[in-house]
Parts: C-alpha cells; structure tokens; sequence
C-alpha cells in the first residue's frame, strides 16, 4: 500500500516516535490476510512521554483564544476532505469496509472537527443574580486538561475525529490509542494535524498491542485529567474502574443491542431499506446497528420476503473492488462469534432463511444472514452479534414488544417504523435507549448527541452536550462590590 500519509510509528511531541526496543506489530488486510503494514509496538511505559507532551502544549492551547484554536482546527478539516479519497483507501485496506463507506467515514469523522471548531467559540459562561448583598456570581468553562482516548477498530477515523474534535475545541490536549488493527487510520490523521499547523505535543497518538498496559498507564496517570473510551462494554468496566483511583472524568461509548421495530401500519419498502441499511452496513459490525428486528406478526411474512429479496443481491467481497456491498469481518474470531450465535439460535428452533455460513471466498468473509422465528433466550436476542446476521422475531401486542425491547442490559439507538402519531409518541417515549430513530436507519450526526444509557456508557459524544464533556466549572464568587 502507497500513500503519502502511512506512517509507522506512534506521533508524540510533533515528532515521529520508535520505542528503544524496536518491536513491530502487522498491521493485516482483512480482505486478503496481507501484511500491509508493520508498525512500532510502543513500550506502555514511553506512553508516559506522550503524556508529558500533552501536559507541556496544555498551557499554550488552553490559552489561545477559541478563535485561533478554530482556524487551525479548520485548516486541519479541510486537509482530511482534500484527501478523502486517499484516506478511505488506507482505512478500507486496513479494517475492510467497502470503499464508499469509508469515505463516508472520513466526511463524518471530519464534521466533528469542522462543527467543534465552530462551535468552541461558543462556550458561553453565566453571570448568575446574586442573593448575597454586593457580590456577583460567575461561572467560567475552562478546558478538562490532559485527555486520553482509547478507540475501536470499526470506525478507525471517525471514533477519533469525534473525540478530539470536542476536546481540542475546548482547549483540552489528547493522547488516542487506537485499536491495534487499525492504527494507520490514526497516524494519517496525525500527519493531517501536523500539516495543518496543530501545535506539537497537542494530539499524541500511540500506537501497540499491549492495550492492557497502556490503558493502565493512561487511567493511572495523575496528569491525565479525562478518559474517553468507544469499545466493548467489558473493557469500559475495567477502564472506569481504574479511573476510580485518581477521580477522573469518564466517557464510555460501549456495546449497543438496537432493536429495530415494524408496525403493521408501517411504509414496508422503507423498513426493509431501512433495515439493509441499518444491519449491513460495515458488514454488522457498528455498535448502533440493527441487532434484533420486531416485526408485527400481520407484515412478518411479507417483511421477511421483501428483506430476503434484496439481502440475496448483496455483493460480499473485497472493500476495494466495485460494486461490493459488504466486505470481510475483522479477524477469524469475530467470524466464529456470528456462528456460534447463529448456530444457537438453529438450535432453538429458530429458522434459516437467508445465508448463514462463511462466504465461498473464505477468510473471515461471511454470508448476509437472516433468520426467521427467533425468541427471547437465545444468544442472538442477548447479545451484540456484531455480524451480517439480522434475526426476525415475531410481534402481537405494543406493550410486549417493548418490553422484548427494554429487556437487554444495553441502551444505545432503537429504531421503529410506524405512522401513526399517537403509535409514534408511545413508543419512543417507552424505548429505553439513548438514541431512537423512526422511520429512518442512520442517526448519527454531528449535530445531535451520540451516546447510550444503561451498561452502553456515559456521557455523549458530538453536539453541544459533547462539549460539556470536556469543560469543567469554575463558580467565581466575587464579593465586597459597591
Ligand atoms: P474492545 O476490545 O473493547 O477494544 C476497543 C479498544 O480498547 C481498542 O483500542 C483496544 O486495543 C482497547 N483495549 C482492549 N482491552 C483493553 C484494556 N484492558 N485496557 C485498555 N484498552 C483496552 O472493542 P472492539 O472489539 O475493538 O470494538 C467493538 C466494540 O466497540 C463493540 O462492542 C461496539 O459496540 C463498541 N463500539 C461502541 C461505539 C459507541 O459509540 N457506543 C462505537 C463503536 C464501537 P487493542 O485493539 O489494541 O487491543
């Protein structure tokens, strides 16, 4: 792979860093099993530095005005748009979503920086009435400080951009660790930055495969005054435990479990788009995808027909290669897990209507599923499949489905088809998700606040609420006025 912007070490101090002891780590092409890459495995304990470096640059980008701060922030937009196209090669070649997907990626991932750039120059205080005689009250927003972010492999730009989008604005400084699967994602953004004139010791990135120590050295530091995490919701739990010990402010972007509801006065075509969209977009494997579909048992039939109809024309192949609409899983274990879920829930009874094997392509290509007569114990209905696996439970009665739909430790996006208003108004106000979606399959904007309740995380990401995140309060009590 040739790009202008691979690089292959970590970024820390504006400069390119190897650790001493010159360990490299493959970097695979999920599409072909190549090695596309190697990069240098960074010692947990030269994290230290990057952190130094972030604490150093704090100082000076805190006290930038927020108008300085978005001019650099907007040049470093511009340049990820200029180069959209090379970064979606790099980003579809190391975490095999096809290629349009990936450009779309990379335009999301940079409206963060575009929208918090603008929207910094916005972090307004108070001036609060004071009931204490010739005194004022004022409340400042200043910036969090050192921030560390640790990001998964399923959006290796965007999960980035989102994070150090809201925290640069906010004059916060940032350490990534992004998933050792797909680190060259990361470091082009990084060499993005740098071009654009970020100032050194601003956004670090370090680049390993020991997560578990660097993740310690990050949550341990005193320095370190936030952690921001997108993955599972089992490495969110260690992580908010180790923050524990120096009171850090958390973030957690965790596992999801969507349910996706059709009622019988639904626009039909638009919920099965709707639901292609929504399932099969980077092969499943997206934390707000569809994962257990509720259809009304008077449209089940004709649903599970018309899905079937458009899941056989999907292409399964090489991100790169035109026309493909779902390429390979991330690795070989990932393939195991969609059988085994798939596999439990042939066990019990449920029905195979559409796929469910590897593809003939082999690796961890998998064929688009759908299974029919799916019920509330199987794994499937428990569990992210995070796979191209779209289960069809069978619905009769409003409140039972949402009791299926609540009855999930996970509570990230819900989406429904439905017209009727009053239909409308109950359900989304009984869903209990952070995010829903009616008649629609895409929510995320930057726009609008993106984050889950329950065991699918803390606090939120894009918006204005995301900036919140990364300020604390300062409360100015300023009294002896005449
Ligand atoms: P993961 O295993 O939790 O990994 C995520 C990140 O955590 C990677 O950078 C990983 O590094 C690192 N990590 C793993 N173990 C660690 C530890 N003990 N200490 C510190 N860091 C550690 O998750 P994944 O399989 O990559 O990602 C898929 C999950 O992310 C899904 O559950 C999905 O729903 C969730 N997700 C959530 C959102 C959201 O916004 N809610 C968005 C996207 C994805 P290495 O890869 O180098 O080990």
């Amino acid at each position: 792979m040739s790009s202008k912007y691979l690089r292959d070490s970590s970024y820390i101090d504006g400069k390119w860093f190897n650790s001493k002891s010159n360990r490299y780590f493959d970097v695979l092409n999920p599409a072909t099993g190549t090695i596309l890459s190697r990069v240098n495995d960074i010692e947990p304990t030269d994290v230290e530095l990057a952190i130094q470096a972030a604490e150093r640059a704090f100082p000076s980008w805190s006290k930038m005005t927020s108008k300085e701060r978005a001019s650099i922030m907007r040049r470093f937009y511009e340049l990820i748009i200029e180069n959209a196209d090379e970064l979606a090669a790099i980003l579809t070649q190391e975490q095999g979503k096809p290629l349009s997907e990936a450009k779309t990626e990379i335009i999301y991932g940079a409206s963060f920086i575009e929208w918090f750039s603008e929207e910094g120059k916005r972090l307004y205080g108070d001036i609060i009435p004071s009931p204490i005689a010739n005194s004022k009250i004022i409340v400042e927003k200043s910036p969090v400080g050192v921030c560390a972010f640790i990001t998964p492999w399923n959006f290796p730009s965007a999960m980035i951009t989102r994070k150090i989008g809201a925290a640069m604005a906010a004059g916060c400084t940032c350490v990534v660790k992004p998933a050792h699967e797909t680190p060259l994602s990361a470091l082009a953004l990084a060499a993005l930055a740098e071009e654009a004139g970020v100032p050194k010791g601003v956004l670090n990135i370090v680049t390993g495969t020991d997560s578990h120590n660097i993740g310690r050295v990050l949550c341990d530091s005193e320095t370190v005054r936030k952690v921001s995490f997108t993955g599972s919701t089992d490495v969110g739990k260690i992580l908010y435990r180790q923050c524990a010990a120096t009171v850090k402010k958390i973030s957690l972007e965790l596992g999801g479990n969507a349910p996706f509801i059709v009622f019988p006065d639904a626009d039909l075509d638009a919920a099965v788009s709707g639901a292609i969209i929504c399932k099969y977009r980077n092969a499943g494997q997206t934390c707000v995808c569809a994962n257990r579909f509720y259809i009304h048992e008077d449209v089940y039939d004709k649903f599970a027909s018309k899905l079937a109809d458009k899941v056989r024309k999907l292409k399964v192949g090489d991100g790169l290669d035109k026309g493909v609409d779902i390429g390979p899983l991330i690795t070989p274990d990932a393939l195991e897990k969609v059988r085994s879920h798939i596999n439990d829930a042939l066990g019990q009874g449920a029905k195979l209507i559409e796929g469910g094997d590897t593809h003939d392509l082999g690796g961890s290509y998998f064929k688009p599923t759908i299974l029919g007569n799916a019920m509330e114990g199987m794994l499937i209905a428990k569990e992210e499949t995070f796979g191209p696996v779209a289960p069809l439970f069978k619905f009769k009665d409003i409140d039972d489905v949402l009791r299926q739909a609540n009855n999930t430790q996970f509570g990230l996006a819900a989406y429904f088809y439905a017209k009727d208003l009053a239909l409308i108004n109950k359900v989304y106000n009984g869903l209990e998700y952070g995010m829903v979606a009616v008649n629609t399959p895409i929510l995320s904007t930057e726009v609008a606040p993106f984050g889950g309740v329950k065991e699918s995380g803390i606090g939120r990401e894009g918006s204005k609420y995301g900036l919140d995140d990364f300020i604390e309060l300062k409360y100015v009590l300023l009294g002896g006025l005449e």
